[in-house]
């Protein structure tokens, strides 16, 4: 039996959503203090499947770290480290292609690579490391470096961000990633990651990026202490950049985690918060495509539910993921590809496995039953091999 889903309050905003018009950070505070939470699900669904059908998607990747040493100390942080902890540590070019190597044997299509800020290591090893993994094979997309990152090689190198941007393209780099946002409000970012780049710097650097023909992902780190008005102003202020430039392909919300860091907020968000935040961010970033329900910061299962609220993308296999574990994280530190495609068929989905541009790679049977043969990530599960990227 169906149960049909009451509007009630926020009849008028599924109308809107019918009607395919923008939503105002008015509307966008009152869908966050809603407490009808199928109908903001149904407002979300309708909004995704607009755009993405029944499709949800995944990405083949290795995480890799290049080192955690870092010259900020940023609050919320538990990743980085300084020359005189026991536990610091940074990779050789070399180390850096014998674990691309191995992620290569397992199928995937993906390095997403950042690290801290580091002290001293010259802007050659960065083109050095580019080059290296890029002649490893020319398939393999780079997605690398968070904003700040841009602008510390920047400065270590005495360039221009574009002069900066274009050599690191050169040497290999794909895309960059959508890390450093946090919350843009100064306020909240002096209180979390003082001294990082400001809103306006972060912001520049993907313009710069994107109006170089670059495509790149955007983040918000949500759930410490920021207010709702906080997140609005951050989801606003990379709408319109995205009417600016298009280079978004993709919005990941990411959950605070509350342990080893500074910050006085000892919770991460709860179900409802990371559920309402990805319906929210679905709804009112009408202008990018994709929205992933982070499965490392949200554990499988929320994820999954996060698909009926908005979100079309699980994120990837990622196989070795430090920096929300060092935060408290209590997910795996990697997935299989069997793994996402089950979690993505049980809730309806039609599984697609993409590349970094959210471009369809292989598409599976939407209807489950393949799943148990598949073996893990890299074997041959049966998909339909429809597009290679
Ligand atoms: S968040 Fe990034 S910039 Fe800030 S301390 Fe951690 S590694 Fe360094």
């Amino acid at each position: 039996m169906t149960r049909a889903i009451q509007f009630s309050g926020l009849r008028d905003l599924y109308e809107q959503a019918v009607a395919g018009q923008r939503f105002s950070t008015a509307d966008a505070l009152r869908l966050f203090e809603s407490r009808e939470i199928h109908a903001l699900g149904a407002i979300a669904d309708l909004v995704n499947r607009r755009q993405n059908g029944a499709r949800a998607s995944y990405i083949l990747n290795r995480y890799l770290n290049y080192s955690n040493y870092c010259i900020l100390s940023c609050q919320f942080c538990a990743f980085a480290r300084k020359k005189r902890d026991q536990d610091g540590f940074e990779l050789s070019v070399e180390q850096m292609v014998a674990k691309a190597r191995e992620a290569l044997a397992l199928g995937v299509t993906e390095l997403h690579i950042v690290g801290g800020l580091h002290p001293s290591l010259p802007f050659q090893f960065y083109l050095d490391m580019l080059g290296a993994l890029r002649a490893m094979d020319n398939r393999l997309q780079l997605k690398c470096f968070t904003a700040i990152e841009i602008l510390h090689l920047a400065w270590q190198a005495r360039r221009s961000v574009p002069d900066t941007l274009t050599a690191l393209r050169e040497a290999g780099l794909d895309s960059l990633t959508g890390g450093g946002a946090e919350i843009f409000r100064p306020e909240v970012r002096s209180a979390i990651a003082r001294g990082k780049e400001s809103a306006a710097e972060y912001l520049e650097v993907h313009r710069i990026w994107h109006k170089m023909g670059g495509r790149s992902t955007c983040t918000m780190l949500y759930g410490h202490v920021e207010s709702l008005e906080d997140r609005i102003d951050h989801l606003e202020q990379l709408r319109q950049l995205q009417d600016e430039t298009g280079g978004f392909t993709g919005f990941i919300p990411l959950p605070y985690h509350p342990e080893n860091n500074s910050i006085p907020v000892d919770k991460a968000p709860t179900a409802w918060d990371t559920i309402r935040t990805i319906a929210v961010s679905r709804i009112f970033l009408d202008n990018v495509r994709h929205i992933t329900a982070y499965w490392v910061g949200l554990g499988t299962k929320l994820a999954q539910v996060a698909l009926n609220f908005g979100a079309d993308d699980l994120h990837g296999t990622i196989h070795e993921e430090h920096i929300f574990r060092m935060a408290g994280a209590q997910s795996p530190a990697q997935q299989t590809e069997a793994e996402m495609v089950r979690a993505i068929r049980e809730t309806g989905r039609t599984p697609v496995q993409r590349n970094t541009f959210y471009e369809p790679v292989k598409v599976w049977e939407t209807t489950p039953g393949q799943d148990e043969a598949a073996g893990g990530s890299g074997a041959d599960i049966s998909g339909r091999n429809l597009a290679t990227a």
